[in-house]
């Protein structure tokens, strides 16, 4: 199906604001846009992008965005139901989740319902809810096109193959984030400006902590085994400093496909959208003669213990990697808000998930109550409120 008509969730992240460049040069219709709080930025996009409707999470923001764009014809909505909302949206056609964390789940469901494309950003709604998405999608036959840019190189590089029979291996590259090369000893006192500060990705809050623990490739070791169909332990995690190479996958043959490129988003945003074509983007081209060398190492699994927290965490199957999500949303949080030490995340994203009740298939109450208590669990362990 062409994509046409999005309906935008998170519309003012990261992600959000490449995807609407990205419809703006694409000239695509955008008829919903949601948001957690922004409202300066939500209000300056329905000025020019004029969605019927838009959602605001946070009830306060969205009481306000309405008096804003009063004069406008934009339907303002508030709450989770609002963002479940414009993931229905009749009018579009496409649905691009860019929501942080597990909170993407249900909005993700209610467009495979409503049978709509969806360009999925928000990994966690694979992690935590994997069988149910892609239980659903099939049923509906919905297509989930990866807007992850490791995704989406993975997908990329299938292409011309009918079926994954002859899928060998996937090389999921991780850059190492700031702390590549560091001792445990070193992160002890690491600080939340220091996690900050990616070498290669501008991206939002959440995620840069994610990569800074390597919780982010672990998370995403878990997409690419719901997205790709294949076990955990055909799923090899290279660091790869450079972020050229977004991902790589080997044939039976020995011959490894990669996908390279820039690393800029709006490479897999568009791709997304305008699969199996291609068009123009805003991107520049690479120049792998500026670049010279390309490097790659085997990952520190000692010291950046999430990759394989969540590779067991998928492995046991179940509720256990919406366990593990959940942790590391609270313990991520909570390391922003200077609550707990950087090398806590990881232990206290073991510890949950390891509480996780043995259950082999869930229901999306289960999940939601397994985020209470997961997030409840690293409240209870940390020791702090
Ligand atoms: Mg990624």
């Amino acid at each position: 199906m062409t994509t046409k008509n999005l309906s935008i969730l998170g519309s003012t992240g990261s992600i959000g604001t490449q995807s609407l460049e990205t419809a703006r040069k694409c000239g695509y219709s955008v008829s919903a846009l949601s948001a957690y709080s922004n409202v300066d930025l939500i209000e300056a996009q329905i000025r020019e992008f004029k969605p019927q409707i838009a959602a605001l999470v946070d009830e306060n923001s969205a009481k306000e965005l309405k008096i804003r764009v009063a004069d406008t014809d934009t339907k303002v909505l508030s709450g989770l139901s609002g963002v479940c909302e414009c993931a229905a949206c009749s009018d579009a056609d496409t649905v691009i989740n860019s929501v942080v964390g597990m909170a993407g789940l249900r909005p993700t469901l209610t467009a495979i319902e409503c049978g709509k494309k969806i360009a999925l950003a928000n990994k966690e709604t694979l992690v935590a809810g994997g069988l149910l998405v892609t239980t659903n999608a099939k049923a509906k036959g919905v297509d989930i096109l990866p807007v992850d840019s490791e995704h989406s190189a993975i997908f990329q590089c299938l292409q011309g193959q009918p079926t994954n029979r002859a899928l060998k291996r996937i090389i999921l590259t991780a850059s190492g984030g700031p702390f590549f090369g560091k001792t445990r000893e070193e992160l002890e006192k690491v600080t939340v400006v220091d996690a900050l500060k990616h070498p290669n990705w501008s991206m939002g809050q959440k995620i840069t902590i994610d990569s800074a623990t390597m919780m982010n490739k672990g998370l995403e070791l878990i997409e690419a085994v719901w997205l790709f169909g294949v076990h955990p332990s055909k799923i090899e995690i290279v660091v790869h400093r450079e972020s050229i190479i977004h991902s790589a996958v080997e044939y039976t043959d020995n011959a490894v496909i990669a996908q390279l490129g820039l690393p800029d988003m709006k490479i897999p945003i568009q791709y997304a959208l305008t699969y199996p074509e291609r068009i123009e983007s805003l991107t520049g081209e690479l120049d792998l003669t500026k670049l010279g060398t390309l490097t790659f190492y085997k990952p520190d699994y000692d010291t950046f213990k999430c990759m394989n927290i969540c590779r067991e965490a998928i492995s046991r199957g179940g509720l256990y990697p919406a366990f593990a999500n959940s942790a590391n949303e609270q313990a991520n949080f909570m390391f922003r808000q200077g609550k707990i030490g950087f090398l806590e995340i990881g232990e206290l994203v073991e510890r949950v998930m390891n509480d996780a009740p043995k259950v082999d298939t869930y229901t999306v109450d289960d999940v939601y109550n397994a985020d209470i208590e997961a997030r409840n669990l690293v409240i209870k362990y940390s020791g702090k409120q």
